[in-house]
């Protein structure tokens, strides 16, 4: 039918539309870092997609000048040829400079550095305080969260009985809870702020490359029996994990009145992998239609972030 093709040939032209126009815009001749494994390199293509014929190979600590962007590649000269590298693997010189120059500390050294900091940071908010009482120190400045919102692109996660997606309420849940966090100065940083693919990989890579105070990653739940409910966090590491696990499920059960299932010990990836402080918040079901209205709620949104920000404060700030 006419107006069916002519509907058809609108969608598929918005789609294309969508598709071409970058997600990020790099500046003109922006340089960046190389940040590969050590003995690794990162190939140079001719064309941006993975199936481009190789022609160059940079290495770790190589500085690359971006003159443009396209789906996840950019543009840059090798030698006098066009060429283009992967862009997961390449940060602004800048940010990376001083972070190749922080050792890479490992998970205990950063936890105890973590702690030591918030009592630095206890005693210098005090020292302040007294100097400068009308000048507030936010209670979060100096942390980096990192808010992972579970799945996206073409992984949904899971589907609600409504056909709700997992991967739309995690991302709209990050963005609120980035919101409170940032607001208690909190320096935020999200896996992902759109409907894109992320891998567990890569979302472990972008914790890792940061000073991560803490990884949080963020998931609704499923099962076949519509009954199953309530909300539980788990953590990989018994120890630190598990306490600021501890934290956050207390805080977002003062808040809401979804089951209080507690804190689960897990070996899923993101946490497992992660040298970071860490935990995964399951929060609640799509699979049970009593707690999935509940949870599309704006309310249960503020709730949780409300929560998730009060946990964080109470495992630092102690
Ligand atoms: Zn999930």
């Amino acid at each position: 039918m006419k107006w069916l093709i002519t509907l058809t040939t609108g969608a598929a032209f918005l789609v294309l539309t969508l598709w071409c126009t970058p997600s990020v815009m790099a500046a003109d001749n922006e340089t960046y870092v190389v940040d590969v494994d050590n003995g690794s390199s990162l190939l140079i293509r001719e064309e941006p997609s993975s199936n481009g014929k190789v022609i160059g190979k940079l290495r770790d600590g190589d500085l690359v000048t971006v003159f443009d962007e396209a789906y996840g590649w950019v543009k840059t000269y090798y030698g006098n040829q066009v060429g283009w590298v992967a862009s997961q693997y390449l940060f602004p010189e800048q940010q990376d400079r001083n972070f190749l120059h922080t050792q890479k500390q490992t998970a205990m050294n950063k936890k105890q550095n973590a702690s030591r900091l918030s009592n630095q940071k206890k005693s210098s908010t005090a020292g302040k305080n007294e100097q400068k009482k009308s000048q507030t120190v936010k209670p979060l400045s100096g942390y980096t969260i990192i808010l992972d919102a579970g799945h996206g692109g073409k992984d949904p996660g899971a589907i609600g009985i409504d056909g709700t997606y997992e991967k739309d309420l995690t991302l709209h849940t990050a963005a609120n809870v980035a919101e409170n966090l940032e607001a208690s100065g909190a320096n935020i940083i999200l896996t992902r702020d759109k409907d894109s693919y992320i891998s567990l990989e890569n979302r472990i890579k972008i914790s890792n490359r940061h000073n991560t105070d803490a990884f949080i990653s963020l998931h609704y739940n499923s099962f076949p029996l519509p009954t199953a409910s309530g909300i539980s966090t788990y953590y990989y590491t018994d120890g630190e994990d598990l306490d600021l696990a501890e934290n956050i499920q207390a805080a977002i059960s003062n808040h809401v009145d979804l089951k209080n299932n507690g804190t689960r010990q897990a070996d899923y990836r993101v946490l497992k992998k992660n040298s970071d402080l860490s935990v995964l918040i399951e929060l609640g079901y799509v699979s049970n239609p009593l707690e999935l209205g509940k949870i599309q709620s704006q309310s249960y949104q503020d709730r949780v972030a409300a929560g998730i920000s009060e946990g964080i404060q109470r495992y630092f700030i102690r």
